[in-house]
């Protein structure tokens, strides 16, 4: 018999951030507590098992009116492919104009979400 591991989360779904507590023995979910609706007990089977997070960055831009827009996951990716995905983000650079929700990358290291801009970027002409 495996020991019982316990898991103490604060459900992020809604503002409530009701306090849920797992209690795992070995790989099994033995019991949830504390959750206020189905939503949350998914949460925190999701965040035991397997986490996943939206990973927010920026990247830079050629020609823009800023040298960086920020960038967002269209959703969240396992919490094991942040480090895999920052190092994409860290190499690649746009062409301005970008436009709010321009898919940067697509299926960014085969996560299946893609990274898209949350900010936009003009153009800016060359002063002749
Ligand atoms: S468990 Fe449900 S009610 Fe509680 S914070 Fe999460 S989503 Fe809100």
């Amino acid at each position: 018999m495996s020991e019982i591991r316990h898991f103490k989360l604060t459900c992020i779904i809604c503002p409530l951030g009701c306090e849920i507590e797992v209690k795992m023995e070995g790989d099994k979910i033995v019991e949830i507590t504390g959750f206020g609706c189905p939503k949350g007990r998914d949460y925190a089977i999701q965040e035991v098992i397997a986490p996943k997070r939206v990973v927010m960055s920026v990247i830079k831009v050629n020609k823009g009116d800023f040298p960086t827009v920020s960038v967002k996951t269209d959703k969240p990716v396992p919490k094991e492919l942040i480090p895999v995905i920052m190092k994409e983000l860290a190499k690649i650079e746009v062409e301005a104009p970008v436009k709010i929700g321009q898919v940067i990358i697509g299926n960014v290291a085969n996560s299946g979400a893609n990274i898209i801009a949350t900010r936009p970027s003009r153009k800016v002409l060359p002063v002749s």
